[in-house]
């Protein structure tokens, strides 16, 4: 099985955080968090459809200029997440520039906001050809776990407590589709792009006697019925999940949502500030500890996790951090 999603954190565990995740077969990205973004190449930014910001702390969202820089010039819709204030946070950075060239601008880039508070949603959008003045009021809507959905996956949220409100995130795909190479080859079908559309067609629920057009390795095209053709090529097993935490202090109230929230998830990637010996310390800066990254990792059920956000003063004792945590996820699982 090839799994949809292929995420990587950004930077090193001492540097900035953010995991990019691409879509597999797909010219297209998601993003939790926006810290110094010089790691990804141009191409791989202008692939991120939505950005989910934990919080503004300026290490997590310093990257959102060069996203910014990036697409302007360009017919594209940006949506960003993010936790309350993040309009003002987001509109302070845009009232940085000056923006008086872009009204005749020919393209349309559009600043989608979404700011995620306890139990709803304050949207809001910004066009680059007013100057990234929103001419509308935000408008709120109720959710519950779930901030963002397509027909192939969502993005649930935890509100987490870190002296400010901070957003912790996880995808999952609603379930996956494999394809049988042997019964491919076998009806004489190569992969290729149309593979999307035919596991777009069942995400969908598309009609099963809907007809589906798919080019043969002898170049021809030939028509099937969707629900005969996924019958002899596709298997569907459990959607694939990730997700994230980036700073959270180890209350009660935040291991009992970040394990829900994490429940089961294929990779959990958790940040893990400092060691045990300066659990104070963590306790202070609102950030959890290695131990207890690695504890809540394993209560949620995470088959592998990944700690990041080292504080400086483990420069050359990353081994360690790596230790406590790995302890700590055997001896809980
Ligand atoms: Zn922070
Ligand atoms: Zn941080």
């Amino acid at each position: 099985m090839r799994p949809r999603f292929h995420p990587r954190l950004i930077n090193g565990p001492f540097e900035d955080p953010g995991l990019y995740i691409p879509f597999l077969f797909e010219n297209r990205a998601i993003i939790f968090d926006l810290g110094d973004t010089l790691s990804l190449a141009a191409r791989d930014l202008l692939k991120i459809s939505h950005a989910f910001i934990t919080h503004t702390h300026v290490d997590h969202f310093i990257g959102f200029d060069r996203i910014l820089r990036i697409s302007l010039g360009r017919e594209k819709n940006l949506h960003l997440f993010g936790p309350p204030g993040f309009f003002k946070n987001v509109e302070g950075k845009l009232a940085a520039y000056s923006w008086n060239l872009v009204k005749n601008y020919p393209y349309r880039l559009g600043l989608r906001l979404v700011e995620v508070h306890c139990n709803y949603l304050l949207t809001r959008e910004y066009l680059c050809q007013n100057q990234f003045i929103p001419t509308r009021k935000a408008v709120r809507t109720p959710y519950k776990d779930v901030i963002y959905e397509e027909p192939a996956f969502k993005i649930s949220v935890a509100v987490l407590d870190h002296g400010i409100p901070c957003l912790g995130f996880a995808i999952k795909e609603r379930f996956h589709v494999n394809i049988n190479k042997d019964r491919l080859a076998a009806l004489g079908l190569k992969t290729g792009p149309w593979l999307n559309g035919f596991k777009k067609a069942i995400y969908d629920h598309r009609d099963p006697e809907s007809k589906i057009e798919v080019q043969s390795d002898r170049g021809k095209s030939r028509r099937f019925k969707l629900g005969e053709l996924a019958e002899q090529i596709a298997l569907i097993t459990r959607g694939q999940k990730i997700a994230y935490i980036a700073d959270a202090a180890y209350s009660p109230k935040n291991q009992e949502k970040i394990v829900s929230l994490a429940e089961d998830a294929d990779h959990l990637y958790i940040e893990a500030a400092f060691l045990e010996v300066h659990q104070n310390i963590a306790a202070e800066k609102h950030h959890l500890t290695a131990r207890q990254a690695g504890t809540l990792a394993a209560r949620a059920g995470a088959k592998e996790f990944t700690i990041f956000h080292f504080s400086p003063r483990y420069a050359d004792q990353e081994h360690l951090l790596q230790e406590e945590a790995g302890e700590a996820y055997a001896l809980h699982r």
